[in-house]
Protein backbone atom coordinates (compact mmCIF):
# COMPACT_ATOMS: atom_id res chain seq x y z
CA UNK A 1 0.00 0.00 0.00
CA UNK A 2 2.57 2.69 -0.81
CA UNK A 3 0.81 6.72 -0.65
CA UNK A 4 1.17 7.18 -4.73
CA UNK A 5 -1.88 7.92 -6.17
CA UNK A 6 -3.31 5.18 -8.49
CA UNK A 7 -5.75 6.36 -10.65
CA UNK A 8 -8.69 4.00 -9.88
CA UNK A 9 -8.54 5.58 -6.37
CA UNK A 10 -8.53 9.06 -7.60
CA UNK A 11 -12.75 9.77 -7.55
CA UNK A 12 -12.93 8.34 -4.19
CA UNK A 13 -10.16 10.58 -3.12
CA UNK A 14 -11.81 13.60 -4.58
CA UNK A 15 -14.82 12.97 -3.09
CA UNK A 16 -12.90 11.90 0.72
CA UNK A 17 -11.47 15.48 0.11
CA UNK A 18 -11.97 18.11 2.99
CA UNK A 19 -13.62 21.41 1.29
CA UNK A 20 -12.52 23.72 4.26
CA UNK A 21 -10.24 24.35 7.13
CA UNK A 22 -12.87 23.39 9.64
CA UNK A 23 -12.90 19.99 8.12
CA UNK A 24 -9.28 19.51 7.40
CA UNK A 25 -8.22 17.25 10.43
CA UNK A 26 -4.99 17.83 12.06
CA UNK A 27 -2.28 19.87 11.39
CA UNK A 28 -2.89 22.27 14.44
CA UNK A 29 -0.45 25.17 13.71
CA UNK A 30 -0.46 25.37 10.32
CA UNK A 31 -4.54 25.81 9.98
CA UNK A 32 -4.21 28.37 12.55
CA UNK A 33 -1.67 30.18 10.26
CA UNK A 34 -3.39 30.01 7.56
CA UNK A 35 -6.61 30.97 8.84
CA UNK A 36 -4.95 34.59 9.87
CA UNK A 37 -3.10 34.92 6.41
CA UNK A 38 -6.40 34.04 4.36
CA UNK A 39 -8.15 36.61 6.47
CA UNK A 40 -5.87 39.18 6.32
CA UNK A 41 -6.02 39.15 2.20
CA UNK A 42 -9.54 39.06 2.37
CA UNK A 43 -9.58 42.20 4.62
CA UNK A 44 -7.01 43.91 2.41
CA UNK A 45 -8.72 42.81 -0.57
CA UNK A 46 -5.59 41.30 -2.40
CA UNK A 47 -4.23 38.24 -3.40
CA UNK A 48 -2.82 36.06 -0.87
CA UNK A 49 1.03 35.37 -0.90
CA UNK A 50 2.65 33.10 -2.77
CA UNK A 51 2.59 29.36 -0.20
CA UNK A 52 4.83 26.28 -0.81
CA UNK A 53 3.52 23.13 1.31
CA UNK A 54 6.22 20.27 1.46
CA UNK A 55 6.04 17.28 3.11
CA UNK A 56 5.90 13.29 2.19
CA UNK A 57 3.12 12.11 -0.08
CA UNK A 58 -0.52 11.59 0.88
CA UNK A 59 -0.71 14.35 3.95
CA UNK A 60 -3.36 16.76 2.57
CA UNK A 61 -0.64 19.07 0.29
CA UNK A 62 -3.31 19.28 -2.19
CA UNK A 63 -6.51 18.97 -0.75
CA UNK A 64 -4.85 22.21 1.73
CA UNK A 65 -4.44 24.25 -1.92
CA UNK A 66 -8.40 23.15 -2.34
CA UNK A 67 -9.39 24.21 0.85
CA UNK A 68 -7.24 27.59 0.26
CA UNK A 69 -8.92 28.65 -3.15
CA UNK A 70 -12.03 27.85 -0.82
CA UNK A 71 -11.76 30.08 1.69
CA UNK A 72 -10.18 32.76 -0.53
CA UNK A 73 -13.54 32.33 -2.63
CA UNK A 74 -11.37 32.47 -5.52
CA UNK A 75 -10.94 29.67 -8.63
CA UNK A 76 -8.31 27.17 -8.12
CA UNK A 77 -6.50 25.97 -11.24
CA UNK A 78 -4.55 22.88 -10.90
CA UNK A 79 -1.41 21.40 -12.81
CA UNK A 80 2.10 19.82 -11.88
CA UNK A 81 5.44 20.85 -12.64
CA UNK A 82 6.40 17.73 -15.46
CA UNK A 83 2.92 18.74 -17.03
CA UNK A 84 4.13 21.94 -18.35
CA UNK A 85 6.81 21.21 -20.29
CA UNK A 86 7.36 24.75 -22.27
CA UNK A 87 7.71 28.58 -21.21
CA UNK A 88 5.38 29.47 -23.74
CA UNK A 89 2.87 26.62 -21.78
CA UNK A 90 3.01 28.34 -18.40
CA UNK A 91 2.15 31.76 -20.47
CA UNK A 92 -0.77 30.50 -21.14
CA UNK A 93 -2.14 29.29 -17.44
CA UNK A 94 -0.98 32.69 -16.03
CA UNK A 95 -2.48 34.63 -19.20
CA UNK A 96 -5.52 33.16 -18.06
CA UNK A 97 -5.80 33.62 -14.49
CA UNK A 98 -8.27 35.95 -13.23
CA UNK A 99 -7.81 38.49 -10.22
CA UNK A 100 -6.94 36.74 -7.33
CA UNK A 101 -6.70 33.33 -8.30
CA UNK A 102 -5.10 30.51 -7.37
CA UNK A 103 -2.62 28.65 -9.86
CA UNK A 104 -1.96 25.20 -7.93
CA UNK A 105 1.87 23.31 -9.65
CA UNK A 106 1.92 19.84 -8.00
CA UNK A 107 5.85 18.42 -7.75
CA UNK A 108 6.91 22.27 -8.96
CA UNK A 109 10.74 20.84 -8.40
CA UNK A 110 10.15 19.23 -11.05
CA UNK A 111 9.71 22.19 -13.33
CA UNK A 112 11.95 22.75 -16.19
CA UNK A 113 14.42 25.74 -15.51
CA UNK A 114 13.28 27.66 -18.29
CA UNK A 115 9.71 27.47 -16.94
CA UNK A 116 11.09 28.39 -13.57
CA UNK A 117 12.75 31.68 -14.98
CA UNK A 118 9.38 32.41 -16.57
CA UNK A 119 7.86 32.20 -12.88
CA UNK A 120 10.37 34.59 -11.36
CA UNK A 121 8.62 37.71 -12.53
CA UNK A 122 5.37 36.94 -12.46
CA UNK A 123 5.45 36.01 -9.07
CA UNK A 124 7.35 38.66 -8.03
CA UNK A 125 5.83 41.79 -9.79
CA UNK A 126 2.49 39.84 -11.77
CA UNK A 127 4.62 40.21 -15.05
CA UNK A 128 5.31 38.37 -18.41
CA UNK A 129 8.28 38.93 -20.01
CA UNK A 130 8.16 37.97 -23.55
CA UNK A 131 10.79 38.13 -26.02
CA UNK A 132 9.21 39.05 -29.94
CA UNK A 133 11.61 38.67 -32.45
CA UNK A 134 14.75 37.15 -33.31
CA UNK A 135 17.95 37.91 -33.73
CA UNK A 136 19.25 41.44 -33.33
CA UNK A 137 15.72 43.15 -34.16
CA UNK A 138 14.65 40.79 -30.90
CA UNK A 139 12.82 42.89 -27.71
CA UNK A 140 11.50 42.09 -24.71
CA UNK A 141 7.95 43.20 -23.76
CA UNK A 142 6.51 43.06 -20.23
CA UNK A 143 2.98 42.42 -19.76
CA UNK A 144 0.90 42.39 -16.85
CA UNK A 145 -0.91 39.63 -15.08
CA UNK A 146 -3.62 40.07 -12.45
CA UNK A 147 -2.35 39.31 -8.88
CA UNK A 148 -2.46 35.53 -7.88
CA UNK A 149 -1.82 32.98 -5.38
CA UNK A 150 0.95 30.12 -6.58
CA UNK A 151 0.84 27.42 -4.19
CA UNK A 152 3.63 25.12 -5.07
CA UNK A 153 3.64 21.12 -3.33
CA UNK A 154 6.90 19.10 -3.01
CA UNK A 155 7.83 15.85 -1.27
CA UNK A 156 11.19 18.53 0.33
CA UNK A 157 11.67 22.15 0.14
CA UNK A 158 15.58 21.23 -0.35
CA UNK A 159 14.31 19.80 -3.61
CA UNK A 160 13.71 23.93 -5.16
CA UNK A 161 16.45 25.93 -6.46
CA UNK A 162 16.87 28.79 -3.95
CA UNK A 163 15.36 31.26 -6.26
CA UNK A 164 12.11 29.44 -6.52
CA UNK A 165 12.66 29.15 -2.65
CA UNK A 166 12.63 32.68 -1.89
CA UNK A 167 9.69 34.32 -3.69
CA UNK A 168 7.48 32.07 -1.67
CA UNK A 169 6.09 34.34 1.27
CA UNK A 170 4.30 31.84 3.32
CA UNK A 171 6.55 28.16 3.64
CA UNK A 172 4.70 25.20 5.21
CA UNK A 173 5.76 22.00 6.48
CA UNK A 174 2.89 18.96 6.63
CA UNK A 175 3.97 16.63 9.28
CA UNK A 176 2.90 13.26 10.02
CA UNK A 177 -0.74 12.26 11.39
CA UNK A 178 -0.96 10.89 14.87
CA UNK A 179 -2.95 7.99 15.53
CA UNK A 180 -6.17 10.14 16.98
CA UNK A 181 -5.87 12.13 13.92
CA UNK A 182 -6.33 8.98 11.94
CA UNK A 183 -9.15 7.35 13.77
CA UNK A 184 -11.26 10.96 13.20
CA UNK A 185 -9.62 10.99 8.99
CA UNK A 186 -11.00 7.55 8.90
CA UNK A 187 -14.37 8.21 10.59
CA UNK A 188 -15.17 10.94 9.05
CA UNK A 189 -14.35 9.01 5.27
CA UNK A 190 -16.35 6.05 6.64
CA UNK A 191 -19.52 8.20 6.89
CA UNK A 192 -18.77 9.60 3.20
CA UNK A 193 -18.67 6.04 2.10
CA UNK A 194 -21.55 5.06 4.19
CA UNK A 195 -19.18 2.19 5.37
CA UNK A 196 -20.16 0.67 9.24
CA UNK A 197 -16.52 1.36 11.14
CA UNK A 198 -16.51 1.09 14.77
CA UNK A 199 -13.95 3.06 16.70
CA UNK A 200 -11.78 0.13 17.64
CA UNK A 201 -11.87 -0.65 13.92
CA UNK A 202 -10.60 2.50 12.97
CA UNK A 203 -7.93 2.45 15.58
CA UNK A 204 -6.60 -0.85 14.07
CA UNK A 205 -6.24 0.75 10.57
CA UNK A 206 -4.73 4.49 11.85
CA UNK A 207 -1.74 2.27 13.63
CA UNK A 208 -0.99 0.99 10.50
CA UNK A 209 -1.83 3.95 8.31
CA UNK A 210 2.30 5.04 8.50
CA UNK A 211 0.97 8.40 9.76
CA UNK A 212 -0.86 8.66 6.16
CA UNK A 213 -4.38 9.96 5.70
CA UNK A 214 -3.97 8.53 1.97
CA UNK A 215 -2.43 5.00 3.29
CA UNK A 216 -5.43 5.10 5.76
CA UNK A 217 -8.56 5.62 3.11
CA UNK A 218 -6.73 3.02 0.96
CA UNK A 219 -6.72 0.64 3.81
CA UNK A 220 -10.21 1.15 5.28
CA UNK A 221 -11.58 0.61 1.44
CA UNK A 222 -9.70 -2.76 1.23
CA UNK A 223 -10.49 -3.97 4.94
CA UNK A 224 -14.17 -3.02 3.80
CA UNK A 225 -13.84 -5.82 1.09
CA UNK A 226 -12.84 -8.10 3.39
CA UNK A 227 -15.84 -7.07 5.92
CA UNK A 228 -18.75 -7.37 3.67
CA UNK A 229 -17.14 -10.74 2.29
CA UNK A 230 -16.38 -12.18 5.29
CA UNK A 231 -18.56 -10.99 7.55
CA UNK A 232 -21.20 -8.85 7.93
CA UNK A 233 -20.09 -5.44 6.66
CA UNK A 234 -19.11 -4.21 10.05
CA UNK A 235 -15.34 -3.27 10.97
CA UNK A 236 -14.73 -4.16 14.27
CA UNK A 237 -11.28 -3.84 15.90
CA UNK A 238 -10.91 -7.84 15.22
CA UNK A 239 -12.20 -7.43 11.91
CA UNK A 240 -10.11 -4.73 10.64
CA UNK A 241 -6.92 -6.75 12.74
CA UNK A 242 -8.06 -9.95 10.19
CA UNK A 243 -8.18 -8.12 7.07
CA UNK A 244 -4.91 -6.38 7.55
CA UNK A 245 -2.93 -9.33 8.71
CA UNK A 246 -4.12 -11.09 5.42
CA UNK A 247 -3.07 -8.03 3.32
CA UNK A 248 0.42 -8.59 5.14
CA UNK A 249 0.24 -5.01 6.25
CA UNK A 250 2.61 -5.37 9.17
CA UNK A 251 1.58 -3.63 12.82
CA UNK A 252 4.02 -0.90 12.00
CA UNK A 253 2.25 -0.52 8.72
CA UNK A 254 5.67 -1.28 6.92
CA UNK A 255 5.49 -2.23 3.05
CA UNK A 256 7.28 -5.33 1.31
CA UNK A 257 9.92 -2.13 0.15
CA UNK A 258 10.06 -0.78 3.31
CA UNK A 259 10.93 -4.68 4.54
CA UNK A 260 13.00 -4.69 1.92
CA UNK A 261 15.20 -1.54 2.53
CA UNK A 262 15.68 -2.38 6.15
CA UNK A 263 16.41 -5.83 5.89
CA UNK A 264 18.81 -5.04 3.21
CA UNK A 265 20.69 -2.92 5.64
CA UNK A 266 20.54 -5.53 8.24
CA UNK A 267 21.23 -8.81 6.13
CA UNK A 268 23.70 -7.71 3.21
CA UNK A 269 25.54 -4.62 4.63
CA UNK A 270 25.38 -5.49 8.79
CA UNK A 271 23.36 -2.69 9.19
CA UNK A 272 24.95 -0.51 7.97
CA UNK A 273 26.43 2.63 7.01
CA UNK A 274 25.23 2.60 3.44
CA UNK A 275 24.94 4.74 1.05
CA UNK A 276 21.77 5.98 -0.51
CA UNK A 277 22.86 4.86 -3.99
CA UNK A 278 24.14 1.57 -2.96
CA UNK A 279 21.09 0.65 -1.15
CA UNK A 280 18.62 1.84 -4.20
CA UNK A 281 20.81 -0.64 -6.40
CA UNK A 282 20.43 -3.48 -4.11
CA UNK A 283 16.85 -3.02 -3.54
CA UNK A 284 16.01 -1.64 -7.02
CA UNK A 285 14.39 1.45 -6.20
CA UNK A 286 14.92 4.77 -7.21
CA UNK A 287 17.31 6.96 -4.84
CA UNK A 288 14.95 10.28 -5.08
CA UNK A 289 11.91 7.50 -4.06
CA UNK A 290 13.34 5.84 -1.63
CA UNK A 291 14.43 9.55 -0.25
CA UNK A 292 11.41 11.49 -0.75
CA UNK A 293 8.96 8.69 0.23
CA UNK A 294 10.15 5.69 1.97
CA UNK A 295 12.82 7.15 4.30
CA UNK A 296 10.81 9.77 5.98
CA UNK A 297 8.40 7.43 7.85
CA UNK A 298 11.11 4.86 8.71
CA UNK A 299 13.36 7.66 10.41
CA UNK A 300 9.74 8.97 12.03
CA UNK A 301 9.35 5.99 13.74
CA UNK A 302 13.03 5.71 14.60
CA UNK A 303 13.60 2.83 12.66
CA UNK A 304 16.43 3.95 10.22
CA UNK A 305 18.99 6.60 10.91
CA UNK A 306 20.99 8.86 8.20
CA UNK A 307 24.35 9.31 9.72
CA UNK A 308 27.16 11.23 7.45
CA UNK A 309 28.79 7.92 6.36
CA UNK A 310 25.16 6.61 5.51
CA UNK A 311 22.03 4.80 6.11
CA UNK A 312 22.16 2.87 9.67
CA UNK A 313 19.14 0.70 10.77
CA UNK A 314 18.62 1.04 14.84
CA UNK A 315 17.75 -1.45 17.31
CA UNK A 316 14.53 -1.10 16.59
CA UNK A 317 14.70 -2.35 13.18
CA UNK A 318 16.59 -4.84 14.54
CA UNK A 319 13.65 -6.11 17.08
CA UNK A 320 10.98 -5.65 14.83
CA UNK A 321 12.13 -8.05 12.33
CA UNK A 322 13.51 -10.09 15.21
CA UNK A 323 16.93 -10.27 14.39
CA UNK A 324 19.60 -9.85 17.77
CA UNK A 325 21.10 -6.47 17.56
CA UNK A 326 24.51 -6.95 16.46
CA UNK A 327 27.39 -6.02 19.58
CA UNK A 328 29.23 -2.81 18.80
P1 LIG B 1 -0.80 15.13 -1.14
O1 LIG B 1 -1.21 16.19 -2.13
O2 LIG B 1 0.01 15.66 0.00
O3 LIG B 1 -0.16 13.93 -1.78
P2 LIG B 1 -3.67 14.82 -0.78
O4 LIG B 1 -4.06 16.22 -0.50
O5 LIG B 1 -3.96 14.32 -2.16
O6 LIG B 1 -2.15 14.58 -0.43
O7 LIG B 1 -4.40 13.91 0.33
C1 LIG B 1 -4.67 12.55 0.12
C2 LIG B 1 -6.04 12.18 0.68
O8 LIG B 1 -5.96 12.18 2.09
C3 LIG B 1 -7.16 13.16 0.30
O9 LIG B 1 -8.03 12.62 -0.62
C4 LIG B 1 -7.95 13.37 1.57
O10 LIG B 1 -9.12 12.59 1.53
C5 LIG B 1 -7.11 12.81 2.65
N1 LIG B 1 -6.66 13.85 3.58
C6 LIG B 1 -5.45 14.47 3.55
N2 LIG B 1 -5.34 15.32 4.58
C7 LIG B 1 -6.48 15.25 5.28
C8 LIG B 1 -6.95 15.89 6.47
N3 LIG B 1 -6.18 16.76 7.14
N4 LIG B 1 -8.18 15.60 6.90
C9 LIG B 1 -8.93 14.70 6.24
N5 LIG B 1 -8.54 14.04 5.12
C10 LIG B 1 -7.33 14.31 4.64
Amino acid sequence: ISAHLAPEDAAVEYSLRPRFLSEYIGQERVKENLRVFIEAAKMRREALDHVLLYGPPGLGKTTLSVIIANELGVNLRATSGPAIERPGDLAAILTNLEEGDVLFIDEIHRLPRAVEEVLYPAMEDFALDIIIGKGPSARSVRLDLPPFTLIGATTRAGLLSSPLRDRFGVVVRLEYYTEDELVLILLRAADILGVRLREDGAREIARRARGTPRVANRLLKRVRDFAQVSGDGVITGAVARDALERMQVDPMGLDAIDRKLLLSIIDTFGGGPVGLETMAATIGEEPHTIEDVYEPYLLQIGFLQRTPRGRVATPLAYQHFRREVPRT
